[in-house]
């Protein structure tokens, strides 16, 4: 009888926290955010994905009345941040924008420590960014012609930056080496940002990098473009033709973005991230810097966690053979 007694006790108590519990949860949920939210940017200040990340950052904050802090966390093509994101609290405080390494990066490395398809939630896709071939300024080649000879006479001699394995910057360089079929050599960084900057300086020879931002240093000749990642040539910088046209026929990388949480975050605090992404992504501001770096913003309904997961999938089948195809090393 005793042992009933305590038995039904106990059970009350923890029915009683458990409630008490959900009931703090449901506020927790309810009220957030209440302090400013982690932006994670898997690369290095001053790149292309830390640039989106800062702009859509200032009216999401605006939108959630609290501030979207950025937060790079730079290194190995982007994997460190996506496996710190993929262990953070899911608790909405931490939030990631990533690009398409978050589909290449599977097939890059042996093992990695998180799953593109599994450790995240999904709160939308961002924007589609072209990218260029780009060299220095002092590179004797003037014309994509030049380059091939100049590469073929130099090979290894030529350098190449990227932001590390699983970049889209080293799949872009590397899978031109592979369709020269020379070897160059390749040098990290931790983000295209610091990249473009041993470029201008004259310091690296060639970058495979976004238009983002390099289409004031193209379009002044502070950088000489070889060719664009596009089927069609980019109204910003028409005289650049495509590498497609120069003879890599098919030579096409378009660099999606995606917003995520770690896996577990609530659903009613996603729903809030994915209002204030689409809210971010129609501001005129917004709408108006990325248009003129010949950005493409991802449809409404693509900033969805459906839009997002079903591309990153059908992204992880596409380049998974195409990297293995091309032999690309890590
Ligand atoms: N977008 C660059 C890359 O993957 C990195 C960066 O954004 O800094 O090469």
């Amino acid at each position: 009888m005793k042992f009933k007694k305590t038995l039904f006790a106990g059970i009350a108590a923890i029915v009683g926290a458990s409630t008490l519990l959900g009931s703090n949860i449901a506020s927790a949920q309810k009220d957030w955010p209440t302090k400013p939210i982690a932006l994670v940017v898997p690369f290095a200040a001053g790149g292309p994905t830390d640039t989106i990340a800062r702009l859509i950052a200032v009216p999401m904050g605006q939108a959630l009345g609290q501030t979207v802090v950025v937060e790079n966390t730079a290194g190995a093509g982007g994997t460190i941040a996506s496996t710190k994101v993929a262990r953070a609290a899911p608790d909405g405080y931490t939030i990631y924008i990533h690009h398409m390494g978050m589909a290449t990066a599977q097939a890059l490395y042996d093992k990695l420590p998180y799953d593109p398809m599994n450790s995240f939630e999904y709160i939308g896709q961002v924007a589609d960014v072209p990218m260029v071939l780009l060299g220095k300024k002092d590179l004797p080649a003037n014309n994509f012609k030049e380059l091939e000879a100049y590469i073929k006479a130099n090979g290894s001699k030529v350098t190449m930056a990227n932001a590390g394995p699983g970049a889209v910057s080293q799949l872009c360089g590397l899978l031109f080496q592979s369709r020269m079929g020379v070897r160059l050599t390749n040098i990290p960084y931790k983000g295209t940002g610091p990249a473009l900057t041993d470029l201008l300086g004259g310091q690296v020879d060639l970058l495979c990098d976004q238009t983002t931002q390099t289409i004031p240093y193209i379009k002044d000749g502070r950088v000489k473009a070889f060719g664009t990642t596009t089927m069609k040539r980019l109204p910003a910088i028409p005289n650049v033709p495509t590498l497609n046209e120069q003879g890599l026929k098919g030579f096409e990388v378009k660099v999606w973005h995606g917003v995520y949480a770690p896996k577990g975050t609530p659903q009613p605090i996603l729903d809030k991230i994915n209002a204030a992404l689409k809210k971010a992504l129609s501001s005129p501001d917004v709408v108006k810097r990325l248009q003129d770096a010949n950005i493409d913003i991802a449809p409404m309904a693509k900033v969805s966690a459906k839009g997002l997961k079903d591309h990153l999938e059908s992204e992880i089948n596409v380049w998974g053979p195409v990297i293995r195809k091309a032999n690309i090393p890590d």
